[in-house]
């Protein structure tokens, strides 16, 4: 378990690093919803996503304790964070991706001096792989989720929100591993706890849902979800005990549902979020909780999305509203 100490110190250790991004709003969108809603804008984070922040806490740990290297398993936002702060305090990054890993995607941790190293097509695959170079390297394998200083760092958000916002109701959040929700939590319970804090899960991709309902931690077999950033099979180790202490609802959207909510952002907003973050905005959108008239901080967590997957995700028909 972390504590609210540990997300303030995470808070001093990575604020050189990151920026304090904004909240955003729209009258239209607070119409729709029938509450009043803010965008924590992770999507115009460093890096394009939130995963800098806990990334960063790891790294400098790391540093600290004498590590040469670190290595890291994805090929997402996670990834490209972890190649991005190595690089800025001068030490090497390997990342195991995918086989099959979109070259955008390999160019962007290679733009951050990262190290590249393909193996296999699933995590269970890259993450062994990843822990052994670590090893050889005498360096420290960064877990995307699974760790005290990522969802220490995670939960600087929860901080800034709270400094950001007076009087919220309700915070959405987006739930991969859970670490992001992890750190929200603890920074909000042990803040002001009368704040909700609910987890959004695509329907396809529903295995904290599963897990908190069978008081277990429930492995799904891979997703297809277009929320890639959300397709992790099950709750973590570490983030599965602060969820289930502290979380007050988890709801689910479909697939339309979270493709709906990014083309309201990209037309009517104009900002560019990836389908992980639009679930949140979805959960808003299509009320998917009893909250009316309330003021709800929706967690816009990255803004990765391949101009190829752009593609499809506006051209696809939309049930207009
Ligand atoms: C990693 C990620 C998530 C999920 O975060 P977890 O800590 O794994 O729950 C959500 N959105 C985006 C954009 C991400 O990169």
């Amino acid at each position: 378990m972390i504590g609210k100490a540990d997300i303030v110190a995470a808070r001093e250790q990575i604020a050189d690093t990151i920026h304090k991004t904004p909240l955003l709003s729209s009258e239209q969108l607070s119409l729709l919803c029938g509450n009043n809603i803010f965008l924590k804008a992770e999507h115009l984070q460093k890096t394009g996503s939130f995963k800098i922040r806990g990334a960063t806490n790891k790294v400098k740990q790391a540093l600290r304790e004498g590590a040469v290297s670190v290595t890291a398993a994805s090929s997402g936002n996670h990834g490209q964070a972890v190649a991005y702060i190595a690089n800025k305090v001068g030490i090497q990054a390997t990342i195991v991706v995918p086989e099959d890993v979109a070259a955008c995607k390999l160019e962007a941790i290679e733009a951050y001096n990262g190290k590249v190293e393909k193996c296999g097509l699933t995590s269970a695959e890259r993450l062994p792989r990843a822990m052994e170079i670590a090893k050889q390297q005498n360096g420290v394998y960064v877990s995307p989720y699974d760790d005290p200083y990522i969802m220490a760092g995670q939960g600087t958000i929860g901080l800034e929100i709270l400094e950001q916002l007076e009087d919220v109701d309700a915070i959405f959040v987006p739930i991969g591993g859970g670490g992001l929700i992890s750190g929200v939590l603890t920074a909000i319970k042990e803040t002001k706890p009368s704040i909700q804090v609910i987890g959004v899960e695509p329907q396809l991709a529903n295995d904290t849902y599963l897990s908190l309902k069978q008081n277990q931690r429930v492995s799904l077999p891979g997703s297809l979800t277009i929320a890639d950033g959300l397709r992790t099979s099950q709750p973590g180790e570490l983030t599965f005990p602060i969820l289930s202490k502290y979380v007050d609802d988890i709801v689910l959207v479909t697939e339309d549902e979270i493709r709906q909510a990014f083309c309201f952002v990209l037309e009517r907003m104009k900002q560019v979020i990836e389908p992980s973050s639009a679930t949140t905005i979805a959960a808003a959108m299509f009320e998917k909780t009893a909250l009316l008239g309330k003021r709800i901080v929706t967690l816009v967590s990255g803004g990765n999305v391949d101009l190829d997957q752009m593609a499809g995700l506006v051209s696809k028909p939309l049930n207009r509203m």
